[in-house]
């Protein structure tokens, strides 16, 4: 194994292994912290945490021994993946655990990139880009757990980390100034071509984090690429849609694929263990044929007036946990194909149904693959979507790409 990774929450670990699978290179995601040794015969293995929103000393915790596992099992690089919209708080984890992941690597500075072209996303002067919009004024300003009030990413750093936060320039690359000073760097890309420079010309002493755009290139350099690629295992039972997610694209997604099949809504002020079980026989009642969508999605103001009645992280606790236990008896009942909106229901979906290890798929679009279970015979095909990705009728588009596999 040559480059092991980090990722801090589920969606994001299979946007990352969906864009580095594309190299070629064989690609083993773990969900949670493994608890065998490291594959030898793999060129990525991607450890995916569930610590976006964990304390800072448990995120601090679980990713430095994520990254002693890797290096461990011969990882000859270590990269940092947090989302494209650097989506973190004050109190946040993605400096702190880039400080302590490079004490572990031995290296002595860090660059910061959650630059994603082909997804919108971009980073100039230091400031993030949604689309046309800066983060703060994009829906990120909205999201339940990490609402995003600032655009400058050293702004949104410096009260993270102890030591200074500098910008290498889009600028600064093109006239080829001397790298940066400060020990966190947060690093310029507006197209794939900075992406690549950035990873060519950050010295190795220097640990690369970011989205996953910025480790694309990372194959191609470490001499891992290659032409082969397996084919997807076929999966074809039946599928359910989960969507725990409440960011602007899954509304739309939610609301367009609701049009024309059976949904039910799920609500964190009504939900407890008698909700559950209604919605589990509704799923029951469904001819195995039909593709349920089960969803929790609502508007910003919803979304506030929940979290006013019970607590930011009650609320979406209580989501979660209904998603899981409803995931569960999908399972049951035969459900194979799992296709869930949000990293961090994503993260409890996943758990629920024991999953440990994947095998990376055919994307259905930048950022969303398939992704199986190992286990032999009775494989689960997971499509794990980012709040944001997709297009509005991803829903659909991810099952008839499975069924064309
Ligand atoms: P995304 O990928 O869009 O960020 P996540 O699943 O990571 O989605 O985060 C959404 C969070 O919002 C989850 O914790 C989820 O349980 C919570 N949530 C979902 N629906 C609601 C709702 N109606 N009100 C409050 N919180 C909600």
């Amino acid at each position: 194994m040559k480059l092991g990774c980090i990722a801090d929450d589920f969606t994001g670990a299979t946007d990352l292994a969906g864009l580095l699978r594309r190299s070629g290179a064989s690609v083993k995601l773990h969900f949670g912290l493994p608890t065998k040794p490291s594959d030898t015969l793999t060129d990525i293995e991607i450890v995916a945490l569930k610590c976006r929103t964990e304390s800072v000393e448990k995120a601090v915790e679980d990713c430095s021994l994520a990254a002693h596992w890797l290096i461990a099992g011969g990882a000859a690089q270590v990269y940092w993946k947090y989302c494209s919209t650097f989506d973190s708080t004050d109190t946040g984890n993605i400096g702190p655990v880039a400080e302590a992941i490079m004490a572990i690597t031995r290296q002595d500075q860090v660059l910061y990139c959650p630059a994603f072209p082909e997804n919108g996303r971009s980073v100039f002067m230091g400031h993030l880009f949604v689309g046309n919009q800066l983060l703060n004024e994009s829906s990120m300003k909205d999201h339940p757990l990490t609402p995003m009030a600032d655009a400058n990413l050293a702004r949104i750093l410096a009260p993270q980390v102890k030591a200074p936060v500098g910008i290498w320039s889009r600028i600064a690359q093109k006239n080829r100034s001397a790298f940066p000073q400060e020990t966190h760097i947060i690093g310029d890309a507006v197209e794939l071509l900075d992406l690549e420079f950035l990873a060519k010309n950050t010295p190795s002493s220097v640990l690369l984090t970011g989205g996953s755009a910025l480790a694309m290139p990372l194959p191609g350099i470490l001499g891992i690429a290659s032409t082969e690629k397996s084919a997807d295992p076929r999966v074809q039972d039946r599928a359910v849609i989960l969507s725990g997610s409440c960011s602007h694209m899954t509304q739309q997604q939610v609301d367009l694929y609701r049009q024309k099949h059976p949904s039910y809504q799920i609500k964190p002020e009504t939900i407890d263990s008698e909700e559950v079980d209604a919605c589990i026989s509704w799923m029951k009642s469904l001819p195995s044929t039909a593709v349920p969508l089960i969803y929790a999605t609502a508007s910003p103001d919803s979304v506030k007036a929940s979290q006013a009645a019970l607590g930011v992280a009650k609320a979406g606790e209580m989501i979660e946990d209904a998603m899981a236990g409803i995931a569960s008896a999908a399972h049951q009942l035969g459900t194979r194909r799992f296709v869930v909106a949000g990293g961090e229901t994503s993260g409890a979906v996943t758990q629920a149904l024991g999953i440990n290890e994947v095998i990376i798929g055919r994307e259905i679009c930048p950022g969303v693959p398939w992704v199986f279970s190992a286990a032999s015979g009775d494989s689960v095909a997971l499509a794990l979507k980012s709040g944001n990705f997709g297009t509005p009728n991803f829903f659909s588009d991810a099952l008839t790409i499975l069924e064309k596999a």
